[in-house]
């Protein structure tokens, strides 16, 4: 560590973490089913996919501060479990980044990746420990810099990014064709399905979705990693006699070579990656061809990672549809300054059921309308946390 980082008025001085959950009226991908309860953790599984989530809006703020009081913000994927992330960076990272320099993020994380690279720990919760910080540090950063983030990762490309509607949260077929209607008629012109929660199968989804909705509108499956690669092979081909635009995560998450397989078997577009965070993780995928559309997710993987896997995907002629998962906005806005630098992203996923309702969670103008995300205006990533937030802090 050089002798100037240790004197800087601009030194980190202090990291603080926030656990929070937001109450919703309707559970994450709609109503229970038939099966399904919550535990007294505030957990349940749903059996669509054997995955358990969060029955409130749970997620991890990062704050880091300077000597002289400056502030960066940054959130990370705290939807079960958040204490792990709390303790790696309370316990751990915080103590290390005090005295270093906030100027210097990409630098901050890699030496923070280092920490415990060779132990193993190059993945899980200690990779989204690193990401909530790392969007901390990038927001001061930029702060400090007085920019907007996305000038300081290549440039402002665009300030409006395409957004897709993800997920029709309603319990019957005819109930969620209605909402992607209306989707459509606010603007929009993409809407993904969940295969986890159609419960008539993904073919009946798409052909009803595709009868009301036409031939114009993009339509897409998340297939929630339930397939063998023989069975997701006619099962995409089948949804693609009703133009499937993309088909994301068909296989298990670590079937390398099923993953291979299917995306060599279909005409459809395959997108993969919103549980990987390094771009080690995607570097095999890469290599053995195994999507079309990479969805990196800025809560797992934070900023310095988002750009590397996103720069990868550009050399492998993959687009980048980053994915958008519960959070209070925090990680979704340094999702969009990544996106607004990057050349190769033709779509934003816009979790509507939890963004506009949290949207008063955050200040600034990050907004979704009539089809597009708006860059959040000002320096840094341009949100913070509001007062509102703070009632929803958790103590475990
Ligand atoms: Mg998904």
């Amino acid at each position: 560590m050089r002798a100037d980082e240790m004197s800087s008025t601009e030194a980190i001085a202090k990291v603080e973490t926030f656990i929070i959950s937001i109450p919703r009226d309707v559970p994450y991908l709609g109503a229970l089913r038939a099966g399904e309860s919550i535990n007294e953790r505030g957990y349940f599984v749903r059996k669509g996919n054997r995955s358990v989530y969060p029955r409130t809006d749970m997620s991890v703020l990062v704050k880091v501060t300077s000597r002289s009081g400056a502030v960066g913000w940054g959130e990370t994927y705290g939807i079960v479990a958040p204490g792990a992330v709390t303790e790696i960076i309370g316990d751990l990272l915080g103590p290390i980044m005090v005295g270093r320099d906030p100027r210097d993020p990409g630098v901050l994380h890699e030496d923070l990746y280092d920490l415990m690279r060779v132990r193993g720990f190059f993945g899980g919760y200690y990779v989204d420990a690193l990401a909530g910080v790392d969007i901390a540090v990038w927001d001061l950063a930029a702060k400090l810099a007085g920019v907007p983030l996305a000038r300081l990762l290549g440039g402002i490309r665009e300030t409006k990014i395409p957004a897709y509607v993800s997920g029709l949260p309603k319990p019957t077929l005819p109930e969620r064709v209605a909402m992607a209607q209306d989707w459509i008629a606010r603007g929009f012109d993409a809407v993904k399905f969940a295969s986890a929660v159609a419960d008539d199968g993904d073919v009946a989804e798409i052909a009803a979705l595709r009868a009301s909705l036409g031939p114009k509108p993009k339509i897409m499956c998340d297939m929630h990693w339930k397939w063998t690669a023989l069975q997701a092979i006619k099962l995409i081909d089948a949804m693609d006699r009703h133009d499937l635009y993309f088909a994301e995560a068909p296989c298990q998450p670590e079937d390398i070579d099923g993953q291979a397989q299917v995306a060599a078997s279909v005409r459809t577009s395959v997108a993969l990656g919103e549980e990987w965070r390094t771009a080690y993780e995607y570097r095999p995928r890469f290599i053995r061809r195994c999507m079309d559309i990479v969805q990196p997710e800025m809560g797992h993987t934070g900023v310095t990672e988002f750009m590397k896997i996103a720069r990868m995907a550009e050399a492998f002629h993959c687009k980048v549809i980053p994915h958008a998962s519960i959070g209070i906005g925090i990680f979704q806005a340094a999702s969009l300054h990544a996106a607004a630098a990057l050349p190769n992203v033709p779509y934003h996923e816009y979790q509507h059921s939890i963004f506009d309702k949290n949207l008063r969670y955050v200040s600034g103008d990050m907004r979704c309308q009539a089809g597009f995300f708006h860059l959040p205006t000002g320096i840094g990533h341009g949100v913070e946390p509001t007062a509102d937030v703070w009632q929803h802090v958790v103590k475990r």
